[in-house]
């Protein structure tokens, strides 16, 4: 091992543990129990050794935002280590379910009724339910995916009565330029008239406020891995 890849692994190890640090002492300022959020080690874009030095800390949630990324990266990871979990973060077209489906363990990004749709269909044939969150446009802005905040409720009673999908939560990126705990707080919201236990919010900039907002899964992936490589 050369020493800069040794170096690199050091810091993601400190890193996580500052992160956990910082998730924690987040949780006791508002009087949330410890462990009461999941960390999600965002790890697209990053080198494998980074993945793995991670894992071989006993870091086990991770988050992809492309399909093809993770299937190039994660089978080989999992063989090795089996009970690592894998989250979708970004936008998935329908022609990707079903890779999708067997590369994931929970789908945060379901936008739309033809996923919804075609979800149910590749987990029907595969014969079993992917747990999904409905991503929600808390920012209704135009270019970003989501649900908007209005018809949240709809959709979700769509996909769980109509579709029986198995929507365990809610997810929302706020606008780059705003403040984000209006966001957060519209999403709690949200999830509260909907009975959803579960609120993947929050990033490197921002989950400290998601986690006061009742965050239960934040998704953090510079202040872990370093800056990615643009693409
Ligand atoms: C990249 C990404 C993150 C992590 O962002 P950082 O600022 O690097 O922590 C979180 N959520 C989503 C949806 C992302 O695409």
């Amino acid at each position: 091992m050369t020493i800069n890849k040794a170096d690199s692994q050091i810091k993601v190890t400190n890193n996580l543990m500052l992160i956990n640090q910082k998730i924690e002492a987040a949780l006791k300022g508002v009087n949330r129990q410890k462990g009461d959020v999941e960390l999600i080690a965002v790890s697209k874009v990053q080198p494998v050794e980074k993945i793995e030095a991670a894992l071989v800390n006993g870091h086990r949630l991770f988050g992809e935002n492309r399909v093809q990324e993770a299937a190039l990266k994660w089978p080989a990871l999992k063989i090795k280590y089996p009970d690592a979990k894998l989250h979708l973060i970004g936008p998935l077209q329908t022609n990707k379910v079903k890779d999708a489906i067997m590369l994931f363990d929970v789908i945060e990004t379901l936008d739309r009724l033809k996923l919804a749709e075609e979800i149910k269909k590749q987990s029907f044939k595969k014969g079993s339910d992917i747990p999904c969150y409905v991503q929600v446009n808390t920012g209704e802005e135009q270019q970003k995916a989501g649900i908007l905040p209005a018809e949240a409720e709809e959709f979700v009673k769509h996909c769980q009565d109509t579709l029986n999908l198995n929507i365990e939560g809610l997810m929302c990126i706020p606008p780059v330029n705003e403040e984000p705990a209006l966001h957060f707080s519209l999403l709690g919201e949200i999830a509260g008239r909907l009975n959803l236990p579960i609120l993947s919010m929050g990033m490197s900039d921002d989950f400290e406020t998601a986690i006061a907002f009742g965050a239960t899964h934040v998704r953090i992936g510079s202040s872990i891995f370093g800056e990615r490589a643009s693409i």
